[in-house]
């Protein structure tokens, strides 16, 4: 079967082909954005350790914030241009709430589809060529961003940088949103390239689908574009770099795994529903699910079955309690917020992309359960494995 959007295994197991060919591709754009983006991520690393706004990350994830600003003023920059009016505070509060009250989501997501596509997506949306006129215009972006409730990761980490443009003069704005679209569109042009043959189908996917998403809430996740999706591929792997040694540290580990992972659907599997999730009974040998629980007991992790969309505020650290790592199990559509969200809650998070998208709730009409590679997983876990799958001493700091 063709796939839906995705897949990191056409050529054979992701562990030995999309791994070490994702790890090579982000070094190229980590080596590439040294003469463009970075230095720009550095002046903000500096802005914020001089005024204390947050404990400085690594330059390598600044520089991701900027290519993702790029991509996402690219994509969505036009839209929320256009949107004047509408409920943004609102919709991001239902975004919240979908999260923190399980019961009423499906209440919720009706409402959101509704009002999401009534006010936040015109009819004819536009990419847009043009860069941002000044700061208001970066404002409404991240405004609509928010709004959505997918990006509201992508929104929070983006204020800081409004505050840190707003201390710019005008000229230098201008120069430096210029750097920022001119390197989103060679990693646009690159990344087709060098990642394209793991994402075959979204380009069609996207033009079949748009009008059978429409009203839905989960039409904008569902609906990425195909830069969008490479732009995935290298914040999940910078992040597993940034947060690494921190995960390893970590006392308590614990794999979240989506739900269609299952073997069963929802109603037949056996888990027990806990507060944090769902725990996994072992009634089926076969069940992937299942057998990263068996890996768990031989090597001393937990694994959690959870809903999309968990509040994963869950997962957080507390006061008297060891710090959480958590492995992060995902399609590329919403892998990379979900390790920002977790990071934000204060677990050092680390992701394994599942193979590909294949859940009946978002992507196809009877589903299938999906898979993720499982060396990958192990390599993940294991302390004294490096950052990504090539070999230690290759990554730029
Ligand atoms: S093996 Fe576990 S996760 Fe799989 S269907 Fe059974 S109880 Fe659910």
């Amino acid at each position: 079967m063709e796939p839906i959007t995705y897949r990191l295994n056409p050529n054979g197991p992701a562990a030995s082909t999309y791994y070490p060919s994702i790890a090579r591709f982000t070094d190229e754009v980590l080596t590439q954005a040294e003469g463009s983006i970075t230095p720009l991520a550095r002046t903000y690393r500096r802005y914020l350790a001089e005024y204390e706004l947050e404990e400085p990350r690594s330059h390598e994830e600044y520089t991701f914030e900027l290519l993702n600003l790029g991509i996402l003023w690219r994509e969505y920059g036009g839209v929320a241009l256009t949107v004047e009016i509408a409920p943004f505070r609102s919709l991001s509060y239902l975004a919240e709430w979908r999260k923190k009250h399980q019961r009423l989501k499906p209440a919720i997501d009706v409402v959101r589809g509704l009002v999401m596509t009534f006010f936040l997506a015109p009819a004819n949306p536009k990419r847009i060529e043009t860069p941002p006129r000044d700061l208001g215009d970066l404002e409404g972006l991240v405004r609509w961003l928010d709004a959505t409730g997918d990006f509201r990761e992508d929104a929070l980490r983006f204020v800081r940088w409004l505050a840190f443009w707003a201390s710019l003069d005008r000229e230098r704005f201008a120069e430096s949103m210029a750097t920022v679209l001119t390197f989103a569109d060679w990693f646009e042009e690159v990344a087709e390239e060098r990642m394209g043959i793991y994402t075959p189908n979204v380009t069609s996917f996207v033009r079949d689908h748009t009008s059978s998403y429409r009203w839905r809430e989960d039409r904008f996740s569902c609906l990425r574009s195909r830069v969008e999706y490479h732009l995935n591929m290298v914040g999940a792997e910078i992040m597993n770099r940034a947060f690494r040694q921190e995960f390893l540290a970590a006392e308590r580990k614990t794999v979240l795994l989506p739900g269609c992972m299952r073997f069963h659907t929802a109603e037949a599997c056996e888990g027990r529903k806990t507060k944090e999730g769902i725990r996994c009974s072992g009634c089926q040998p076969s069940c992937r699910v299942n057998q990263i629980r068996l890996l768990g007991l031989r090597e001393h992790f937990d694994v959690m079955v959870i809903p999309h969309s968990s509040d994963l505020s869950l997962w957080g650290r507390r006061t008297g309690e060891p710090e959480n790592g958590v492995v992060g199990v995902a399609c590329l559509s919403v892998l990379v917020q979900g390790g920002w969200e977790l990071k934000r809650h204060g677990a050092a998070a680390q992701c394994v992309l599942l193979n590909e998208c294949g859940c009946k709730k978002h992507w196809h009409p009877e589903g299938f359960p999906t898979r993720l590679d499982m060396r990958e997983l192990k390599r993940i876990i294991k302390p004294g494995q490096p950052a990504s799958s090539q070999p230690a001493g290759e990554h730029p700091s």
